[in-house]
């Protein structure tokens, strides 16, 4: 059988190598480490964890990473039988002796018959053959040009400038409003696609304040060059003027408040819908270097999200990532060569788990692929189904930035038992994705 080659041998393409030669598929992996560094790992080990040494949550019942972990120990994922096997005491969480973790994972794997290792960086998009590029957020520069050679450059991104996004049943409707900029856009959609939320002078005041003075992160060495252009952090707009964020994100021109026409807002802070299903918001133009504690405190501040919760905070990193929705099929294939699937971190996933789940999905569509069959995704009912159908066309191409598992990807249900409240949802979407990633398994 032809095999299938992965590029990184990091979450993603470990697990897809581990997968592929369990199903029998020979894989050939390249893997550039330690040959050629990057400025995070530190080993020439497979699935380095290069920073915390967590898989959060491991709740299958109340948390959607929990529920991925669940869904990727059913498919036999490499990922998950190492991290059981290396689990430190961490309560709830799934915390890893990161050199034990990783030294288990290479040993694995090189001592799969069907896996041959060759050492060493791929520099050009491959002509021909069957390929996983699986090359993480720290995707070489040479790799990285010839895939933006290939996507475009607006397609791939070198940073993300993640602004903050927010569940759209928490945000306070009573005080916020459904408004687009001086009403523009032919349908009633278009011209009602953001929620506002308006500031008093003295709110806007505090709410600066609060900005200037909040605990932020450090960029590392080697983690920043060329990233200011066009995405400063909103704490760096607001130190460069009191008034800055007022005439930039925050301006307050083309709205008008329902609840109180007569008072003009001073400042405007506005939220765009970020997936198919309306279920999530992003604060338009916050990406932000703050803290995550500092970031609940101060985004609290804006009138209508004092009871905000966040499906994921912002940040700004180095993270070679894909404009997924519009590169890839629901295959991860992509679009313009379909011979090279994509997975892990560069598909605009974020974090170990999801980037080792997308691993494992890019893995099982290609077995079937070399058994001459076709495989759909998971359905979106489940942690991994979600996440693919996210990056692959539920999530807006135009803001696309990268994502975490969580339950507002996923369609909406009702809590048992009549209960009340977003928590009480949680075992729903759990059982629910169970269920149905059981099925999907079953039928493989
Ligand atoms: P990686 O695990 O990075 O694997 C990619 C592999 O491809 C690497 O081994 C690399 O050497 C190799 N490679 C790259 N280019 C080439 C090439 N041209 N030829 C051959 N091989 C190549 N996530 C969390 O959940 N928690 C965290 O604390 C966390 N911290 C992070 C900190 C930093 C600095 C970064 C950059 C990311 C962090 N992430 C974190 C995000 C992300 O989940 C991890 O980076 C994760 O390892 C991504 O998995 P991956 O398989 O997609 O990429």
């Amino acid at each position: 059988m032809e095999p299938v080659h992965i590029i990184g041998a990091g979450l993603a393409g470990s697990e897809a190598a581990w997968q592929l030669s369990r199903a029998g598929v020979p894989v050939v992996l390249h893997e550039m480490r330690p040959l050629v560094a990057t400025f995070a790992h530190k080993s020439g080990d497979f699935a380095e964890m290069v920073c915390s040494n967590s898989f959060r949550s491991d709740d299958d019942q109340n948390n959607a990473v929990g529920q991925l972990h669940w869904e990727m120990r059913q498919a036999d994922g490499l990922i998950m039988q190492m991290a059981d096997r290396h689990k430190l005491p961490a309560g709830g969480a799934l915390a890893v002796d990161r050199e034990a973790f990783a030294a288990d994972v290479t040993a694995a794997l090189t001592a799969q018959e069907l896996i041959r290792v060759v050492p060493g960086e791929i520099t050009e998009l491959p002509a021909d053959g069957r390929w996983i590029i699986a090359t993480g957020p720290l995707t070489s520069a040479a790799l990285g040009q010839a895939i933006q050679g290939e996507t475009g450059s607006d397609a791939l991104a070198f940073f993300d400038a993640i602004a903050p996004i927010v569940h759209a049943d928490t945000i306070d409707m009573s005080i916020a409003w459904r408004q687009s900029r001086y009403d523009k856009g032919e349908t009633e959609a278009e011209r009602t696609a953001y929620i506002n939320c308006p500031m008093t002078r003295d709110q806007y005041e505090a709410f600066i304040d609060a900005l200037l003075e909040a605990e932020k992160t450090e960029f590392r060495e080697g983690e920043t060059a060329g990233y200011f252009d066009g995405c400063l952090p909103i704490e760096v707009m607001a130190e460069r003027g009191r008034e800055t964020l007022r005439h930039g994100p925050m301006k307050p021109v083309g709205l008008t408040n329902p609840h109180d026409p007569a008072q003009k807002p001073y400042a405007v802070v506005q939220l765009r819908r970020d997936n198919a299903l309306g279920t999530l918001y992003n604060l338009v133009g916050f990406q932000t270097k703050m803290k995550y504690g500092a970031q609940t405190r101060v985004f609290r501040m804006i009138p209508g999200l004092q009871e905000a919760s966040f499906a994921r905070l912002g940040g700004i990193h180095r993270n070679t990532f894909l404009n997924s929705p519009r590169l890839l099929d629901g295959q991860m294939r992509l679009r313009s060569k379909p011979h090279l699937r994509f997975a892990g971190q560069i598909t605009g996933v974020e974090g170990y788990v999801e980037s080792a789940a997308m691993g494992l999905l890019a893995a099982r569509l290609a077995i079937a692929e070399a058994r001459g069959a076709h495989l759909e995704p998971p359905p979106g009912t489940t942690a991994m189904g979600a996440l693919v159908h996210h990056i692959t066309g539920g999530a807006e191409a135009r803001s696309f930035q990268p994502m975490n598992v969580n339950f507002g990807l996923f369609p909406p249900v009702e809590a048992k038992g009549g209960r009340r409240g977003r928590k009480a949802r949680y075992p729903a979407y759990t059982d629910r994705a169970k269920q149905d990633f059981s099925a999907w398994l079953a039928a493989q």
